[in-house]
């Protein structure tokens, strides 16, 4: 079958609620990804970072492999003998004393929502049914009804409402404001330490720190949302470490599979995650032992393979490569590690022509807003293969 026949065939039986480049992938490796038509591509979106180990890395699929011949789901009904190693071994790579895993990214974001909701009545006493949770402006945290609650973004709630109460939005990147927000029905503040969605966009430096601050001065968890900006993604295991702090909760997913399952989780210690009892949530698949297996292994490859360091180090070569090109389009170059975004002026007819002009020359990105182009490739990445990308990059930005 064609490119063509595919997304005939998709555009026909599918919901439409996506709009991909027209590329049908079949095989992946590595950066690398093939169309069935036989072309290859650089992929610098890695699934909005949840490949950061690489296309099918031979360790996570022999994980996969080995882990689906025994046993795939138990349910948490019964126990199995993959699950306490993952705790443990996550538990030792963080510092956090105890998870919760769950599937999507929106699950373990919902999962640290009931917790922090379940603190504050349980340990903070805030009166039932008041617990106020504070987002910012122009976040991303998924797609379920309640997370689009405190969504900032218009089509996201379109058609959606009645929404979920208890969210105030304050503006990112503003500690005063967020202090201002707080009442003493407040449980958490939620916050990406990058916003990723919203367009790459970098807070001003210190302004985690002093939210941090805040929220421990007011008795305020301070959930941070790395389920994009975390595992290497920014140069640093956790995005946050960038300030120095120490969150109360902190959500993961994405890169946690290096994307051969959907697996996300919970961390923080026992004060906050401890509040749930057996009953009070769960999930099917949760914790299954295939999705924990995987999660091992692609914990350890990231490891091991020095994957963090490699995009600390050549995040910032690629940042200072593309902010050293003169093109009169380009607004700013922003990112940390090798999650960059580079904003184009509003004449510049928006980012989607640019991308698609990158596609025809091997390489893969995405549009973010109307305006914003990601390159946030996997972690396995080589200087060489950043170098061909730039001079591709080079010339579709210099495109009229
Ligand atoms: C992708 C993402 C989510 C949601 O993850 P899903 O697996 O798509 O549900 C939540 N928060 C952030 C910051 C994300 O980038």
């Amino acid at each position: 079958m064609t490119t063509k026949e595919f997304i005939e065939l998709e555009e026909r039986y599918g919901a439409h609620n996506y709009h991909p480049l027209d590329v049908v992938i079949e095989r992946a490796e590595g950066c690398w990804v093939y169309d069935v038509e036989g072309n290859k591509y650089l992929d610098c979106l890695a699934a909005y970072s949840a490949v950061n180990q690489g296309h099918c890395h031979p360790r996570i699929v022999n994980a996969l492999k080995n882990q689906a011949e025994k046993v795939t789901l138990t349910s948490r009904a019964f126990r199995n003998d993959q699950l306490p190693l993952l705790y443990k071994e996550l538990s030792e790579l963080t510092g956090y004393e105890i998870s919760l895993p769950m599937n999507s990214g929106a699950e373990a974001v919902e999962t640290a929502l009931k917790a922090a909701r379940k603190w504050g009545y349980k340990v903070k006493g805030v009166p039932e049914n008041k617990a106020e949770i504070i987002a910012c402006k122009n976040n991303f945290a998924g797609r379920t009804i309640t997370i689009i609650s405190f969504s900032t973004e218009e089509q996201y709630r379109d058609g959606f409402g009645p929404f979920t109460p208890g969210f105030k939005i304050v503006e990112y990147g503003n500690a005063e404001e967020l202090e201002k927000a707080i009442t003493e029905n407040t449980v958490a503040f939620i916050v990406e330490p990058v916003q990723g969605e919203g367009g790459i966009i970098v807070p001003p430096e210190g302004y985690l720190k002093k939210a941090y601050d805040i929220c421990k001065k007011n008795n305020v968890l301070f959930i941070t949302d790395e389920i994009q900006s975390g595992l290497g993604r920014t140069g640093k295991l956790f995005a946050f470490e960038h300030e120095g702090v120490r969150p109360d909760v902190v959500i993961i997913g994405k890169a946690l599979s290096g994307g051969c399952y959907p697996v996300s989780a919970v961390l923080s210690d026992r004060e906050v995650l401890g509040v749930f009892k057996p009953g009070d949530h769960g999930s099917t698949f949760g914790g299954n032992p295939l999705g924990a297996a995987v999660a091992r292994e692609s914990l350890k490859v990231l490891i091991e393979e020095k994957l963090i360091e490699n995009s600390a180090e050549l995040g910032k070569y690629f940042i200072d490569k593309l902010r050293a090109i003169e093109s009169p389009h380009v607004k700013e170059v922003r990112g940390k590690g090798l999650f960059i975004g580079v904003e184009l002026k509003p004449e510049a007819g928006g980012a989607r022509r640019f991308c698609e002009a990158l596609m025809k020359r091997g390489i893969l990105c995405k549009e973010t807003h109307e305006n914003v182009i990601r390159f946030a490739p996997p972690l396995v990445i080589k200087k060489e293969e950043i170098d061909w990308a730039l001079t591709h990059i080079e010339e579709t930005l210099k495109m009229a």
